[in-house]
């Protein structure tokens, strides 16, 4: 399907010669995918994690949730490493050529602390019904640099703070915080919420199972109705994908950018072909490569679709079905996953603030790396799993380095085409630990089966 899309693609560009608007028709059976996909999202994300986390008692799902918390964090610091490893050795901004890559546009002044707050804010959504399309983040307004008055003296604390945290600088001199501003839908306040209200009705007993079977029916719903989109699916991929081909004006981006494109994607393939697998392998003892075939269809979504969040019901079903993932694992490792856990993200931010580094000829020492490591990481928690969040968050890594944020602009234009390939990663990464949880928390699921009354406070 993906050879007939792009197939189809080339022919009518080829052939065709199509107004603005007829390319824009030509879109649209892919666009009606992907409106069916996020619509989905609410319902599946909303009962599977109250299911998720009522069927287990308290401390078994805060060990599992430990776990994947765990897992989460060592492989996304495992793929910034090899990020950082694999653009230093390669040096794709040394070559002279990128050099003359247009620097033109502005994007949003976001730093480190600013999306930490937002971070945090979002996970305590103010409003359930508008967390369902809403998430806020903090506006920025760049403002003359105040001289300080002649006589007055910086404490040393201040002057200490402003070497170690550049950014700091930045929040007192030359920015204000103007307010907030909305986008798109708050998927972590509304997992927050979920956890909680999960726990607690699996812990009120008789009336608290009203609720349970409730969402578990919610879910069940959910599931078969994403067994009809995906009847769907290869014709709006076909669409998708040949309108994204016919689309693409400037194909000579391609070779500037050649040698950039190939850090990262050959570093997302040995994450996802070497890395993870071994983990994978290490600590189920089973066939990886396997497991990664049952996974076939929801990483060919990713790939089609660039976003873990409208993936997730394929995530859902290929774990689950295929691979006989157990439902109270991923009801819970998923969604949290498809929103926190990105390991491509966090690659692609380090290799494209390194490639940005290089292409201004700024030079890294040790302490930058291990900034780099750090917000990498974070930028790829702080981004939402929709396209190209991870380029929007890669300021906050750019920012931290002293290096300006407006340098984004310099990759956006194959963003299109990596973001699909991370995204891929980032679906992998999610299912690899849904597998690994579910090994280690074997007695704890196995003692609950033998302990529970399976119709009762199990509903699976
Ligand atoms: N599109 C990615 C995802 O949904 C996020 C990113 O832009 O890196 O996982």
């Amino acid at each position: 399907s993906v050879l007939k899309s792009i197939g189809l693609g080339l022919l009518v560009r080829q052939y065709g010669s199509l107004s603005q608007l007829h390319k824009y028709y030509f879109g649209f059976p892919g666009e009606i995918l992907m409106r069916m996909l996020k619509m989905v999202i609410l319902p599946l994300v909303i009962s599977s994690m109250i299911t998720g986390v009522a069927a287990l008692d308290s401390e078994v799902s805060g060990r599992i949730g430990l776990r994947a918390v765990v897992y989460y964090f060592s492989t996304t610091i495992i793929a910034v490493i090899l990020g950082i490893v694999l653009v230093m050795a390669i040096k794709p901004g040394v070559s002279h050529e990128a050099d003359n890559l247009d620097r033109t546009g502005s994007t949003p002044d976001v730093t480190t602390v600013d999306a930490m707050l937002d971070l945090l804010r979002n996970m305590f959504a103010e409003n359930l019904v508008q967390a369902c399309f809403q998430q806020f983040k903090t506006k920025r307004e760049e403002i003359e640099p105040s001289k300080p008055a002649a006589n007055t003296e910086v404490p040393p604390s201040v002057t200490v703070m402003t070497t170690l945290v550049p950014e700091v600088s930045n929040i007192t001199k030359d920015y204000k915080i103007v307010g907030l501003y909305s986008d798109g839908v708050n998927v972590l306040g509304l997992i927050v919420f979920c956890l909680v209200f999960g726990l607690v009705i699996g812990q009120m007993g008789e009336r608290g199972r009203i609720l349970i079977e409730f969402f578990d029916a919610l879910n069940e719903a959910t599931m078969k109705i994403v067994h009809i989109i995906m009847c769907y699916m290869p014709i709006g991929i076909l669409f998708l994908i040949a309108a994204k081909i016919i689309e693409v004006e400037d194909w000579d981006i391609f070779r500037k950018l050649g040698l950039y494109m190939v850090t990262v994607l050959s570093g997302l393939a040995i994450h996802s072909i070497i890395f993870l697998p071994l983990i994978y392998f290490v600590f189920v003892r089973k066939n990886p490569f396997t497991f990664f075939l049952g996974m076939a269809q929801a990483l060919l979504t990713a790939l089609m679709i660039s976003s873990s969040s409208a993936t997730l019901p394929v995530t859902f079903r290929c774990a689950e079905e295929n691979n006989m993932i157990d439902k109270r694992i991923t009801r819970f490792v998923l969604p949290v996953g498809a929103t926190i856990n990105m390991d491509g993200t966090a690659l692609y931010e380090a290799v494209a603030a390194i490639f940005i580094a290089q292409l201004n000829n700024y030079v890294l020492d040790v302490g930058q790396i291990i900034t780099i490591s750090i917000t990498a990481t974070a930028a790829s928690i702080g981004a939402a799993g929709v396209p190209n969040a991870g380029m929007v968050t890669m300021v906050i890594v750019l920012t931290a380095l002293g290096l300006p944020a407006s340098d984004v602009t310099l990759i956006i234009a194959v963003d299109w085409l990596l973001d699909r390939f991370r995204t891929m990663v980032n679906v992998l990464g999610d299912a690899f630990g849904a597998g690994i949880v579910q090994k280690l928390s074997k007695k704890e699921l196995e003692r609950m089966d033998l302990t529970s009354d399976v119709d009762v406070v199990n509903p699976f």
